[in-house]
Order: structure tokens, then sequence, then C-alpha cells
């Protein structure tokens, strides 16, 4: 994507990020308070949440605030009470990007265990869903708030041996249409982002005999998640954009 965002596209928009401690997740919490946001960077690993805290400050960036919470076994009451932590700290939120992610196993359907099955459905599904809905009470009290999914190019079109992760996403894409059905004419968009083949550690899992060098890195993607935080998709609600547009989906030759 070519997009020149104006430096200060974010001065004060309060961002939360999932999956803020590695990967895209860092990069975006990085990105984001580089064009002055205010970040909040949820994850479940503290260590490496004060980590990204600090990568920010020495930065310059906005203060941050941090908080942990495990999509794995999180309950809806426990979001309800992160919601309610939130809203003692910041009075609104601009903008939530779900990040965080649990691939699974890469084989076949009659191969598949049923527990991570239902873990990958937790945490990608469930415990998105419940965040999403102890969240949007903050949301909407902003003017202009945006709500961010992540989704994969096996949830759109299906593929031999993503199993759960595939049919987690496809449910990430459905819940993000629901919604911004929902919030049509409130003041709250809501998209997925398909990053495409990334180099992180999940796309390492995923692809052990991958050349990682082939792949864009986290900072090349962000033109797409800075374009949708910002009010330049203002008018954007219901669609699925790819960070890599033309990128062919699978193993990078
Ligand atoms: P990483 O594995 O690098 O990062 C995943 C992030 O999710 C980490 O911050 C991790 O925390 C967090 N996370 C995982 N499980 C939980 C949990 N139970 N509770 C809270 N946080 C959790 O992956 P990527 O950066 O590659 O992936 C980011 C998103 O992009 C995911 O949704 C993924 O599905 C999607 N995606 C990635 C692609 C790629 O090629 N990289 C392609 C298509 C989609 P911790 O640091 O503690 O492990």
């Amino acid at each position: 994507m070519h997009y020149q965002p104006k430096k200060d596209l974010l001065q004060n928009r309060i961002i939360l990020v999932t999956g803020a401690s590695d990967g895209i997740g860092r990069e975006a919490a990085l990105t984001y308070a580089r064009h002055g946001a205010h970040v909040i960077l949820l994850g479940r690993n503290e260590d490496k949440l004060r980590d990204v805290a600090q990568a920010i400050a020495s930065e310059g960036g906005a203060p941050t605030h941090q908080y942990t919470l495990d999509l794995l076994t999180c309950t809806p009451e426990e979001c309800q009470q992160l919601a309610r932590r939130i809203a003692a700290d910041y009075p609104r939120l601009d903008g939530v990007l779900h990040n965080a992610g649990f691939l699974g196993e890469v084989r076949p359907m009659d191969q598949q265990t049923p527990e991570i099955w239902q873990q990958v459905m937790q945490v990608n599904v469930n415990g998105t869903f419940f965040l999403t809905q102890a969240l949007l009470p903050l949301l909407l009290q902003s003017d202009s708030g945006s709500l961010v999914f992540t989704s994969s190019s096996v949830g759109r079109q299906g593929r031999a041996n993503w199993g759960a992760y595939a049919a987690s996403k496809f449910a990430t894409e459905g819940m993000m249409q629901v919604l911004a059905e929902e919030y049509q004419s409130r003041h709250l968009r809501v998209n997925c982002i398909n990053p495409g083949g990334t180099r992180t550690g999940m796309r390492a899992s995923a692809f052990p005999s991958e050349d990682p060098l082939k792949l864009k890195t986290p900072a090349d993607i962000m033109p797409l998640y800075l374009w949708l935080m910002g009010d330049d998709s203002r008018r954007k609600t219901g669609m699925t954009f790819d960070a890599q547009p033309g990128r062919k989906p699978g193993i990078s030759q």
C-alpha cells in the first residue's frame, strides 16, 4: 500500500493493541506511538509488554499503559473488569487493534487435536469477542472510533491443513461484518486486515522451511495499519483489506 501518513496522524488518539508484546502487534504499537497516539498495550506476558513500553518511551512517545490478559483463559467478567480498569485511566478508546492470535496445528482436519482446536477458537474468536463486547462502550465515546480485526488469507478461502486457524479467521471476518452493520449509523467503523505472509515467530512456525528474508517485515506492512486507525479511512467500514495487495497466499518461493 502506498500511503504517506502525516507524522501527527494519530495525535491525541487512544489506541489499544492486543498481542502488543511481539511480532506485528509490537510493531503496530511502536508505529502508532510514533504518529502521536497514546497506546494501550495488551498481552499475556508482562515482561515483554514492559520492553515495548520502554521502547516507546525511549523514542519519546506518549506515556503508555499496559494490562495483561490471557485470551486463552479469559472470561467475559475478566474482560469487563479490564474495561473498567481502562475506563479509570482513559476517557475513551479511538481505536482497538485485535492482533493477538494463536496458530494451533497445521495438519489435516482428521488429525486436528480437539483440545488445540478449542484453544485456537478460544483465543482467536471467543476471547476476542468477550474483549470486544467489554470495550465497545469505550469505543463509542470516540467521535471516530476504529475497530480492526486481524484476518488471514485462509479466513477468506479455505486451504488444506489450516484447520482451526482457518475456521477462526472466517469467524473473525464474520464478526467484523456483523459489527460493522450494527454500528453503521454510529461513529464506529469496523474492518479487517489480512497482513499477508510477514516475518514473525508465528509465520516461522507455520512455514519452518521458508526463508524469512523473502518475507515483508512487520514494519513494511504498517501503512495499512496506520491508515485504518486514522481519519483518512473515516468512511470505510465492513471491509477486509490486504496489507500486501497482490501477494500470492502461501509459502514464499
Ligand atoms: P506472533 O506469534 O509474532 O505474535 C502473536 C501475538 O499474540 C503475541 O503478542 C502473543 O503474545 C499474542 N498472543 C498469543 N496467544 C495469546 C493469548 N493466549 N493471550 C494473549 N495474547 C496472546 O504472531 P504475528 O505477529 O505473526 O501475528 C499477529 C496476527 O496476524 C495474528 O492474529 C495472526 O493470526 C495474523 N497473521 C499473521 C500472518 C503472518 O504471516 N505473520 C499472516 C496472516 C495473519 P506472546 O508474546 O505472549 O506470545
